[in-house]
C-alpha cells in the first residue's frame, strides 16, 4: 500500500436528486463536509486527478451530487458542501432536500468520508452527520484536515478528542490528515480499498 499516491477515478454524472442516480448495489462512498473544511481538495487529493479536480469546481456542479467510478469498483459520492456562507436559506434548504434523499434513500451507501477542519472539529453538523452514520452503522472515516496547520500539541489533541467523541461508534475511525501536504493520505487511501472490500 505504501506506493500508492492516490486512487484511479473517473466522473460519471452530476445528479440534482438521488433518483438520477444510477440504480444498483455498486458500493458507494460519500464525502461530505462542512464549506471551507477542504472537502473537495482532500477529494481531489486522494483521486488525484486534475480533471476531477477541475469537474468538482465547476459551477453549478458544486450544488449537485457528483458521482465518480473507481477502479475498485466501488463508487465514490461527492456530496455539496454544507453551509456555504454565501448560500441563501432557500439554497441551504435544497441542499439539506438533495442531500437528506441521498444519505436516507441510497440503499448501496455504506462508507462515510466526513472532511473536518482540524483547527475545529465536531461543529454541530459534523457531530449530526456521526450520529446518522451511527444509527445506520455506516464505516465512517473521519478525516482531521489541514493538519499542516497545527503543531504536534494541537494536532494530538484534535485526534484525542474526535477519537473520544467517536469511542461508541464502532464502524468509525479518524486520522489527520493534510490536503496541502499529502499527510495521511496513504492511510486515507488504505481505508477506503479497505472498505471496497468489506
Ligand atoms: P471545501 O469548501 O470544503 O470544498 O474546501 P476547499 O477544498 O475549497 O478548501 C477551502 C480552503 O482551504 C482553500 O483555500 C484550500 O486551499 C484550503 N485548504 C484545503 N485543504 C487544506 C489543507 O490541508 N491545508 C491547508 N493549509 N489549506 C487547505
Amino acid at each position: 500500500m505504501s506506493d500508492r499516491q492516490h486512487l484511479s477515478a473517473s466522473f460519471l454524472l452530476s445528479a440534482a436528486h438521488v433518483q438520477q442516480c444510477p440504480q444498483d448495489d455498486t458500493l458507494e462512498v460519500a464525502f461530505v463536509g462542512r464549506s471551507n473544511a477542504g472537502k473537495s481538495s482532500s477529494f481531489n487529493r486522494i483521486m488525484g486527478n486534475r480533471r476531477l479536480a477541475r469537474t468538482s469546481k465547476t459551477p453549478g456542479r458544486t450544488r449537485l451530487i457528483n458521482l465518480f467510478t473507481t477502479t475498485y469498483g466501488f463508487r465514490v459520492a461527492d456530496l455539496p458542501g454544507y453551509g456555504y456562507a454565501k448560500a441563501s436559506q432557500q439554497s441551504q434548504r435544497a441542499w439539506n432536500e438533495a442531500v437528506d434523499a441521498y444519505l436516507n434513500e441510497r440503499a448501496n451507501l455504506h462508507g462515510l468520508v466526513l472532511v473536518m477542519d482540524s483547527r475545529h472539529p465536531l461543529k454541530p453538523f459534523d457531530q449530526e452527520m456521526l450520529s446518522w452514520a451511527a444509527d445506520r452503522e455506516i464505516l465512517t472515516r473521519v478525516l482531521l484536515n489541514k493538519a499542516d496547520k497545527l503543531k504536534n500539541n494541537a494536532r494530538n489533541n484534535a485526534l484525542r478528542e474526535v477519537k473520544a467523541f467517536i469511542a461508541d461508534h464502532q464502524h468509525a475511525s479518524t486520522q489527520l490528515f493534510s490536503a496541502s501536504s499529502g499527510m495521511g493520505l496513504e492511510n486515507a487511501i488504505e481505508w477506503l480499498t479497505q472498505f471496497s472490500q468489506e
